[in-house]
């Protein structure tokens, strides 16, 4: 079931009067540094506006992907997905992490050299990636074989299942101590000498020294309110489940028009590779020139949409004072209709590459909101202006497989432990900085 605002809240934990950290956002990046925190025996509180893995975190693909990563990102989506394994085994239901590996097909030989441009990086982490003949693809791929010049495979990449996984990871996160409140909206972070020193909710105050901004699509808003600038834009992703269907392939595989992924339930979540779309909006302009060489790179997957809504998006509120109901408390849970063209090019791209799925009736489709920076990497990092504030976000739409490593890196930097990784490129301070937008591998 997709999450609403009507959905039943399973966390309801009492504000504590001082906690050792705030989390705004119980998304897999929120509750996975929680979780991190609270190994470390440091107190927290989880407070999300809406539901736990209520936005992107339960409405996502469910791929745990090593494969064609940023060269940045990749150690620390490797300890992700050794720690998503680990922690799998631990949890009260099963999650349907399994290890079926990621497929990109390739039509042409420009797609094939555009693949194996990455295999140097994948060298450099001792990673399983390889390329594979059309054959090798469609040993793979049992449905309509003889359409691929071959493909890049990562057998060791994995998957799970979001609907399940962070609620899963919530649930033993709160029995170990943790505090977690849904519906619960932060609408500002308190200063005292200059520091943090507490978070304002709708429902009170709690004093706190370190607040980490897990906010996901709304980070950037969030930030707004404090004045510090933050560019992120989203995009609407539209996804589909069918019911059970034959067994083509057990992993993920990017084939053509669409994207699959098995399920546990014996279908496969399917989406669309080419209907991403970004809603005109006043931020669209702000950030237009920070954008421009991520639009350039990925112009034929993003489509520009301007209905629904277009001049209250133009005219947003970007301020608040902490006794005001904020945005956070007026749209619980972003819950995007899916898109009826995304849906149409789905069914399409299913009967031209995988015939045997074509037939098979969808039985629920949904959107999401990603929230995408303009070099399609993260922030991860202290807000120089706010000393105690720490922000995690703009996953760019690969925010779920690297969620318990990046949760292990926030942790860490909010405890003042030495980075286990080079987290440079991650620095807020880049878009500010005259730094050159440079987006990660667009495969
Ligand atoms: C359709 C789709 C497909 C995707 N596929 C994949 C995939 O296959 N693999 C992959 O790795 N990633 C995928 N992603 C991306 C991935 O889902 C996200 O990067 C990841 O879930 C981001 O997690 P998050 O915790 O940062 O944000 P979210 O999950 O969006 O959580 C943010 C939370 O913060 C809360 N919040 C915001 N502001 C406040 C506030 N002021 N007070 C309290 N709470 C607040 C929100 O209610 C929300 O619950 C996909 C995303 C989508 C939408």
């Amino acid at each position: 079931m997709i999450y609403s605002d009507q959905s039943p809240i399973s966390f309801q934990d009492p504000l504590p009067e001082a906690v050792d950290v705030v989390i705004i956002g119980g998304g897999v990046i929120g509750i996975s540094t929680a979780w991190f925190l609270n190994l470390s025996g440091v107190s927290v509180l989880v407070c999300d506006k809406g539901r736990v893995a209520g936005e992107q975190s339960s409405r996502n693909w469910g791929w745990i992907r090593q494969q064609a990563r940023d060269p940045a990102e990749l150690p620390i989506v490797i300890d992700s997905i050794n720690t998503w394994e680990a922690l799998a085994g631990g949890l009260k239901s099963n999650i349907g992490f399994t290890r079926q590996g990621v497929l990109y097909v390739a039509e042409t030989d420009a797609q094939m050299a555009a693949q194996e441009a990455w295999l140097d990086t994948a060298a450099q982490h001792q990673l399983d990636t390889k390329m594979l003949s059309g054959s090798e693809v469609d040993a793979l791929i049992k449905d309509k074989p003889g359409q691929w010049k071959g493909g890049m495979f990562t057998a060791s990449d994995g998957r799970a299942e979001p609907f399940k996984a962070v609620p899963a990871l919530a649930t033993v996160l709160r029995e170990r101590g943790a505090l977690i409140r849904e519906a619960c909206a932060v609408r500002s972070v308190e200063t005292q000498g200059g520091r943090v020193s507490g978070v304002i909710t709708e429902h009170g105050r709690v004093a706190t020294q370190s607040v980490v901004c897990a906010g996901g699509a709304w980070s950037t808003l969030f930030m707004a309110n404090l004045g510090v600038v933050l560019p992120q834009l989203t995009v609407r992703a539209t996804v589909a489940r069918t019911g059970p269907a034959p067994d083509i392939y057990q992993g993920n595989a990017s084939i053509g028009e669409v994207a699959i992924r098995r399920r546990q339930d014996g279908g496969y979540t399917i989406a669309s590779s080419n209907t991403n779309e970004h809603f005109i909006s006043a931020d669209s302009f702000r950030y237009f020139f920070k954008f421009l060489p991520a639009l350039s790179a990925s112009a034929r997957y993003i489509k520009l949409r301007f209905d629904e809504g277009l001049v209250t998006r133009l005219l947003p509120t970007r301020r608040w004072h902490d006794d005001q109901v904020s945005p956070f408390e007026i749209n619980r849970v972003l819950n995007p209709a899916p898109s009826p063209r995304a849906i149409k090019l789905m069914h399409e791209g299913l009967a031209r590459r995988l015939p045997q799925l074509a037939p098979i009736p969808f039985e629920e489709a949904w959107a999401g909101m990603i929230d995408v920076t303009p070099d399609v990497v993260p922030v991860m990092d202290e807000v120089a202006a706010y000393p105690g504030l720490y922000v995690a976000t703009g996953f760019s739409g690969h925010g779920f497989g690297i969620g318990p490593g990046a949760g292990r890196v926030m942790a860490d930097m909010v405890q003042g432990k030495r980075a286990i990784h080079d987290l440079s490129r991650f620095r807020l301070t880049r878009f500010s900085d005259g730094s050159r937008m440079q987006p990660g591998p667009g495969l």
